[in-house]
């Protein structure tokens, strides 16, 4: 008898990943209809109260499975303990985020449960008979596929962040929570940390970005990209980069985005300066809306966006950041 719908919590320093909340308040109404609980899933170690926020975003239970080898995350620890609590407790349905790790993550544990996966989902449901049903964007967003599974080992999804909506139930809910030990021991990790750095700032990592300002080609150079900066810093957005500028080493890699880099999809897009390729809008085809700044009219970027600028970006982002900040300052 399945155990019932399950949620893979994502933390970092205490924090939970707002991906999290956003799965949470979309599998509370398919479990609602399915008449099964649902339980969050906490990996890690002396993980604090932090967790019970959880409950308020409908989860029932709150699983946290700790042991010192799950401090910080490894693929192989995290992989082991997981499965090994899926297979015991057998959970109906399985969610993770369609993020780094949970990228990393969601295929292995699939693949040691049997189970299907259907991976960076834009939407679930549930069929007639109560399973899993997935909607996700394929061969650059060609295609969408409407995914559905045929066993009833785990159902599992990881869904894109900034997709579905996070919604607090109430204030005062509170989920059970279940403190267990995992037996895995040093020999069941092969890789060791070494160092982990963290990258200069506190901006919101581009995934779970409200605004994105994003700058290619069309930038002509690193140093240009302070334009972009300033904007970004008014409408307290994150500037992300096309592969071209990624290639050019005008900005880091984490910047990028696209088929080969990350997949956003934030209120609003800005891009400056980029021509609009398939495999740009690949990572950011299901942003809310699109604006264009491009001085080719031309340009494949004008067909895809909500608002398009036709002129130069040097002339018009100064321009649109003044407005911005008159409009703020209101
Ligand atoms: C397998 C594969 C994977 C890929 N993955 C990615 C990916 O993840 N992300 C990604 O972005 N690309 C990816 N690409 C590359 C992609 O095909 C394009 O080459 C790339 O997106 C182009 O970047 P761009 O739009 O910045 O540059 P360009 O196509 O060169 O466009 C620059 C634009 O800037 C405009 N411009 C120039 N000057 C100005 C100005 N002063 N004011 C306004 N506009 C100006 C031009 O009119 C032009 O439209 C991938 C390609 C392949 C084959």
């Amino acid at each position: 008898m399945p155990k019932g719908m399950w949620v893979f919590v994502e933390h970092k320093d205490d924090k939970i990943r707002k991906v999290t909340f956003e799965m949470l308040s979309e599998a509370r109404k398919l479990a609602d209809q399915k008449g099964e609980e649902l339980c969050a899933v906490v990996l890690g170690n002396n993980i604090g109260s932090f967790v019970e926020v959880i409950g308020q975003y409908g989860a029932d239970k709150i699983y946290v499975l700790e042991n010192e080898l799950l401090s910080q995350y490894t693929t192989d620890g995290y992989t082991k303990a997981l499965a090994d609590l899926a297979k015991e407790q057998q959970p109906s349905i399985l969610l993770f985020g369609a993020t780094v790790i949970g990228k990393d993550l969601s295929p292995r544990v699939a693949t040691r449960l049997g189970a299907g996966l259907a991976t960076d989902c834009v939407k679930i449901g549930l069929d007639s008979e109560g399973k899993l049903t997935a909607t996700r964007p394929m061969y650059a967003g060609k295609v969408i596929a409407e995914v559905g599974f045929s066993s009833d080992t785990p159902q599992m999804a990881s869904v894109r962040p900034n997709i579905l909506p996070a919604k607090v139930l109430s204030d005062s809910r509170k989920a059970e929570v279940i403190r267990l030990k995992t037996n895995i021991s040093a020999a069941d990790i092969k890789t060791t940390i070494v160092e982990t750095i963290k990258t200069a700032g506190e901006k919101v990592d581009l995934t779970e970005a409200d605004v994105i300002v994003s700058g290619g080609r069309g930038m002509k150079g690193p140093e240009n990209f302070k334009i972009l900066e300033e904007l970004a810093d008014v409408l307290d957005a994150t500037v992300g980069a096309s592969r071209a500028a990624v290639d050019a080493g005008w900005r880091l890699q984490i910047d990028q985005v696209g088929q080969t880099g990350k997949v956003v999809s934030p209120n609003l897009y800005i891009a400056c300066g980029i021509s609009g390729a398939i495999q740009h809008f690949a990572g950011m085809g299901t942003s809310k809306v699109i604006v264009a700044i491009n001085k080719d009219p031309d340009a494949v970027i004008f067909g895809k966006c909500d608002y398009g600028i036709v002129d130069d970006l040097f002339k018009v982002v100064p321009i649109f950041t003044q407005e911005c900040k008159k409009l703020r300052s209101e």
